[in-house]
């Protein structure tokens, strides 16, 4: 018999994480013999946790929340857009050297890929500057865009998000209006169901959305926004959050065992999981 294999998740908190249902339907999809298992590590340890993982010789980590900066000094290596960002969400050993990368801007790419949209000579709207807007940004300037505008509630963030991409400058609201791409990359609207939600649950006013523009909206609990019903009002065509959750999932897979999961395994897993924290509305976190 195979020796099983162990990936885990470091992060806190996990307890409402998705990630160990969508990794293990597709290990077992797969069958290829893997667990996964989520970790609460307090917020400091994650060099203690990598030394873990090297000692206990687990075979695969995500990381979340805090720990995506600090496991970047912990890894032997960085591969190019952790080494940006300076933040890892995804370790994996090539050979005895642990690598640290970050697969969520790959993940929302390809999420747009699977919406049929190609992001080149785009002008972009990013509303945030947080963790996912910036590996949005560093993304979207690999991926050659024309333009990028960042409008985020606290400038200096917006100012510092748009050092990843040469096109990147702060923008203004009214840099929405005139985007072909407008993504919300902010926690707006989180939480709230759109039979709930207010304005201020709204990352910008509907007036400004069109019949022209792509809108994606990063937040998937719920998976239909205000926001983004606002946007299909508006005419424009729409992506939820859903694709780039799964993809960055099926990118870190791909890390581990060089392939590519079932992404329909991993998507059916997640609708699942996010249809029983429908029924839980305090849940939050992936
Ligand atoms: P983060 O690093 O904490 O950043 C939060 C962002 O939201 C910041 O730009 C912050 O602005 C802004 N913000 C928060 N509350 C606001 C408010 N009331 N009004 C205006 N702006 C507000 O979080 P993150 O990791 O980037 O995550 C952001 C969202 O993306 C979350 O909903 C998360 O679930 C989602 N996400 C989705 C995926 C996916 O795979 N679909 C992946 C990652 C994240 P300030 O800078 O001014 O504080």
């Amino acid at each position: 018999m195979t020796q099983r294999r162990l990936a885990a998740l470091i992060g806190t908190p996990v307890g409402h994480s998705l990630s160990p249902a969508i990794h293990q339907a597709a290990f077992d999809a797969a069958g290829v013999g893997w667990d996964y298992a989520a970790f609460d590590v307090a917020a400091g340890r994650a060099a203690d946790a990598i030394a873990a993982m090297r000692v206990l010789g687990l075979a695969g980590m995500s990381v979340t929340m805090p720990h995506k900066h600090d496991v970047a000094d912990a890894v032997d290596r960085l591969d190019p857009a952790a080494g940006a960002l300076r933040s890892v969400n995804t370790v994996s050993w090539d050979g005895d050297v642990l690598v640290g990368s970050s697969t969520d801007g790959a993940g929302f790419i390809a999420a747009l890929a699977e919406a049929g949209v190609d992001p080149a000579d785009a002008d972009v709207a990013i509303i945030g500057a947080g963790g996912a807007a910036r590996s949005v940004i560093d993304a979207l300037g690999r991926a050659g865009v024309r333009s990028i505008h960042v409008i985020n509630r606290t400038n200096d963030r917006a100012a510092s998000a748009c050092d990843l991409a040469s096109m990147a400058v702060v923008g203004t609201p009214d840099d929405i209006d005139r985007a072909d791409l407008v993504v919300n990359a902010t926690s707006v609207g989180m939480g709230i169901s759109p039979a709930d939600a207010s304005a201020s649950d709204l990352p910008c006013g509907p007036e400004r959305l069109s019949t022209s523009q792509v809108v994606v909206d990063l937040v998937y609990h719920p998976l239909r926004t205000a926001w983004l019903e606002a946007a299909e009002r508006a005419g424009a065509r729409t992506v939820d959050g859903l694709g780039m959750l799964i993809h960055q999932a099926a990118l870190q897979q791909l890390a581990w065992l060089g392939e590519l999961p079932d992404v329909e395994v991993m998507r059916t897993a997640a609708e699942n999981a996010l249809a029983q924290r429908a029924r839980r509305p305090d849940d939050a976190g992936r």
